[in-house]
């Protein structure tokens, strides 16, 4: 049996709570809200980057779960994507040429078990010159 470590069990928490917030918002505005707080305070106290995907899906202001057509405006101008909350009127622009940070996913760790190299040796070439 594999035993696992705290941030694993942390990591999948995390997803576990997002997956709830953005179950919950089909339903319960408030509720999501609270539950993507709770994900943001739990998030910050594991040291636990969110990833960009899992940030762009919520307001950064409100806390409130993106749904298009509903609750926001999604606009493209410019290789950037413009969302308006409508809750909150907040705006938030993403370039969409920026490289995404992703979320530590428990699949993606489990297939990473076998640790070989982990990080590149990077070589130094001194030039003389
Ligand atoms: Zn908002």
């Amino acid at each position: 049996m594999v035993k696992k470590n705290r941030s694993q069990r942390s990591i999948e928490h995390l997803e576990y709570i997002n997956e709830i917030a953005h179950v919950v918002s089909k339903f319960s505005t408030s509720l999501s809200r609270i539950y993507v707080a709770h994900l943001k305070r739990s998030a910050s106290k594991i040291l636990q980057n969110l990833g960009t995907e899992i940030k762009q899906s919520f307001c950064k202001r409100c806390n409130t779960v993106f749904v298009e057509g509903v609750n926001c405006d999604i606009t493209m101008k410019e290789q950037c994507r413009i969302y308006k909350c409508k809750t909150c009127g907040y705006i938030r622009k993403i370039n969409l040429n920026k490289p995404l940070k992703k979320f530590p996913t428990t699949l993606r760790k489990m297939s990473r078990t076998t640790k070989q190299g982990g990080k590149d040796a990077k070589e130094k070439e001194s030039k003389g010159g």
